[in-house]
């Protein structure tokens, strides 16, 4: 069990975001275009503990675009709204080993794969997309505010590049409108999705939403219980297994704990019963995955034994 005083932490994660700044590989995405703006310099981490405190370092304050980060609390209010069965009609639970935005699909049982990677994401959101564009919007961003604990929005700019230049995500949407696996309309399903993606969050409230998912679903600062245990486990258990995308078994194996990243430089991973932990920095490597990010989650669980496959 993790017993560290937050002190102790705070020296910890200061020391880590000096150290690792000296490491600079990897490449900012800029299939969306806008997110090419980023610093590469940028480099954060927070943790958030399921006693509502916080530990923070470099540029955790930073804010930025949710992305892919956005789709384990997604596919946990499609399973609040509509229980596991009926969503798993829709999205299963296994790994593609294929990258985050590959067009494949389990077509054995007509239903994306897993909601961690675009195709399921795009599922899932149909699901959630079933009001106006607007309200789908205003009940996801209150969602995200209150795993966050206080109010979140959308960065407009970053949602129109994405918009206007998602082509493949739309090809993935119109594919699986084909095969009934998806509600019409199409456009209403990705506004949403993009829009989801759009989210601006910095470290402190990713930790935050990471350790809400943590914590059983009681947001660990307003105390509100936003998911039930029941649906947390289901998304820790599916974040564990094809969180990382095509680099998810690897990160098991190394790192040892669910976790979710995304395309802007985020990455959270979630140590059950005890915190949430949120790492900024854009460069990605050559699966999408944050290398610092990666870095840092790496260091963290084996300097504090969190591997969740050993009993430490
Ligand atoms: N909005 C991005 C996309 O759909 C999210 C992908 C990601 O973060 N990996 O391409």
């Amino acid at each position: 069990a993790f017993s560290t005083g937050h002190s102790v932490l705070n020296t910890y994660l200061d020391a880590l975001v000096s150290e690792l700044a000296g490491l600079e590989t990897g490449e900012i995405a800029t299939y969306i275009p806008q997110l090419g703006l980023a610093d590469p310099k940028d480099f954060g981490i927070a943790i958030a503990t399921a006693d509502g405190r916080f530990c923070k370092a470099g540029n955790w304050d930073r804010m930025v675009t949710i992305q892919s980060v956005s789709k384990p609390f997604m596919y946990g209010e499609a399973l609040r709204r509509f229980g596991r069965d009926t969503v798993l009609t829709k999205v299963g639970v296994e790994p593609t080993g294929e990258r985050f935005n590959s067009i494949v699909l389990d077509e054995a049982n007509n239903r994306a794969f897993n909601p961690m990677v675009n195709s399921g994401a795009i599922v899932t959101a149909s699901l959630l997309a079933q009001d106006t564009a607007a309200r789908n919007e205003t009940s996801m961003v209150d969602l995200f505010s209150r795993l966050a604990g206080r109010r979140l929005s959308i960065d407009e700019d970053v949602f129109a590049s994405e918009h206007e230049t998602g082509h493949r995500n739309r090809a993935i949407a119109w594919l699986m409108l084909n095969s009934g696996m998806i509600e019409p309309d199409p456009d209403l399903v990705l506004d949403l999705y993009f829009k989801q993606c759009s989210v601006l969050v910095n470290c402190a409230d990713l930790a935050a939403m990471a350790c809400t998912l943590g914590t059983f679903g009681r947001q660990p600062v307003t105390g509100e219980q936003v998911f039930a245990p029941e649906v947390t486990r289901d998304v820790l258990s599916v974040m564990t297994t094809c969180g990382m995308y095509d680099y998810a078994g690897q990160w098991l194996y190394d790192v040892g704990l669910p976790a979710k990243s995304g395309v802007s430089g985020m990455i959270m991973a979630v140590i059950p019963g005890h915190m949430g932990i949120a790492v900024y920095s854009p460069k990605l490597d050559t699966v999408g995955n944050s290398v610092r990010g990666i870095e840092v989650c790496r260091r963290f669980a084996r300097d504090f034994g969190l591997h969740a496959c050993t009993n430490a």
